[in-house]
């Protein structure tokens, strides 16, 4: 299996686009989501397994068998398969599959979990924690290492209620130029509603960050989490044809 260890295999010069379902729910739902992308000639795909829920009783995730659908996606469409993990044992397990891992918000400062990374070779997407300081989710990047790391804006707790997150492009700026470390933004867990994840894309590209990964799902209304803001596959189209011009 290719690892990403070095990132000029992941950025070559263009911003990163990841995008997918917020879970993995069924072969069905993965295997349309993957036709998607590559019809849009997207190459990274977000597909997690396991979810870390605030709620014990919302979906945990579908699991380990989630990774034979994704061999598929791999074989039919040559994505490249970006999987969130929530504990160490999850390393091993997706290495066949998996070509990047992620750490999500709620685990940023796991450090058991960032110090079994560190000792995997390929890249880590680390997500920022609700309400943590540059210097704190930069101290996390370093328990797995600096040169393996993606930065991932996606919000933090402020007074505002209006979105579920605010967008912190001024951070993730800083963090680009000041510490030279590539930053992407998910539109999608600030905004909490799908009409405002566009804008949102387009800002943070307008900015210059490196990327974004965002949802879709082929049935949002009826996703088995993150409902409200996960894009449909006829908003992905649009958005995609608009970045054409
Ligand atoms: C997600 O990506 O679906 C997610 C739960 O994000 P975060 O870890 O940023 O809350
Ligand atoms: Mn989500």
């Amino acid at each position: 299996m290719k690892k990403y260890k070095n990132f000029s295999d992941i950025f070559n010069s263009q911003q990163l686009f990841i995008a997918g379902p917020c879970a993995v729910e069924s072969e069905e739902q993965i295997m349309t989501i993957a036709k998607l992308l590559s019809e849009n000639n997207i190459k990274y795909m977000r597909a997690q397994l396991w979810k870390p829920r605030s709620n014990p009783k919302s979906f945990q995730g579908i699991g380990l068998i989630g990774l034979e659908w994704l061999k598929k996606v791999k074989q039919q469409y040559g994505l490249v398969i970006c999987t969130e993990i929530v504990d160490k044992d999850q390393i091993e397990a997706t290495k066949e599959v998996s070509d990047i891992l992620w750490v999500g918000a709620r685990n940023m400062q796991n450090f058991e979990l960032l110090k079994a990374l560190s000792k995997d070779e390929r890249v880590v997407i680390l997500k920022r924690g609700f309400i943590s300081t540059l210097d704190e989710w930069l101290a996390s990047a370093d328990y797995i290492g600096r040169d393996r790391v993606i930065m991932c804006e996606r919000g933090v707790r402020t007074g505002v209620e209006a979105t579920r997150f605010t967008l912190d492009l001024g951070t993730a700026l800083v963090l680009k130029k000041d510490y030279n470390m590539k930053v992407i933004a998910d539109p999608s867990h600030p905004a909490g509603r799908r009409d405002l994840v566009i804008p949102l894309a387009k800002a943070a590209l307008s900015a210059g960050l490196d990327g974004i990964v965002f949802e879709v799902h082929p049935d949002p209304d009826n996703a088995k989490s993150d409902a409200a803001q996960q894009l449909s596959p006829a908003m992905f189209r649009s958005f995609m044809q608009d970045l054409k011009y």
